[in-house]
């Protein structure tokens, strides 16, 4: 129980210093580079500026687990739908660009309530 609780309030304190560096302007992880698949990305990071996160709409993913298998943060899990932990994604796209249902957003960091 108290466990949990510890684990728990680690994960949150993670989260707040993570946040706190993306508002710090600081140390945010550059863009992971990933191999030319020949598939062209309809986003580019380059073209964003500023920490990326992608987000799932729960309404519309199927939970077929696509982008579970082409993250190459493993920043993806499969639950009910697909979940995205925004202390492992770089905001790459990948995942944007191969959901068939377009469930996956880009958002920047500190817009997502964490
Ligand atoms: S690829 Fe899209 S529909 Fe499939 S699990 Fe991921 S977010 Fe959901
Ligand atoms: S944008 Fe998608 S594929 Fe890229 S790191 Fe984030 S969750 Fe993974």
């Amino acid at each position: 129980m108290l466990r949990a609780q510890a684990d728990t309030m680690m994960a949150e304190l993670q989260t707040i210093n993570a946040r706190i560096s993306v508002l710090q302007g600081g140390n945010a992880p550059a863009p992971t580079v990933v191999a030319d698949t020949g598939v062209r990305r309809k986003t580019s990071n380059a073209m964003r500026g500023g920490r990326m996160t992608a987000i799932v709409d729960k309404e519309e993913c199927v939970s077929c687990g696509i982008c579970v298998g082409v993250c190459p943060e493993e920043a993806i899990t499969v639950e009910d739908t697909a979940v995205i932990n925004p202390q492992k994604c770089t905001g790459c796209g990948l995942c944007v660009d191969e959901c068939p249902n377009e469930s996956i957003s880009l958002v920047k960091l500190e817009e997502v309530v964490l």
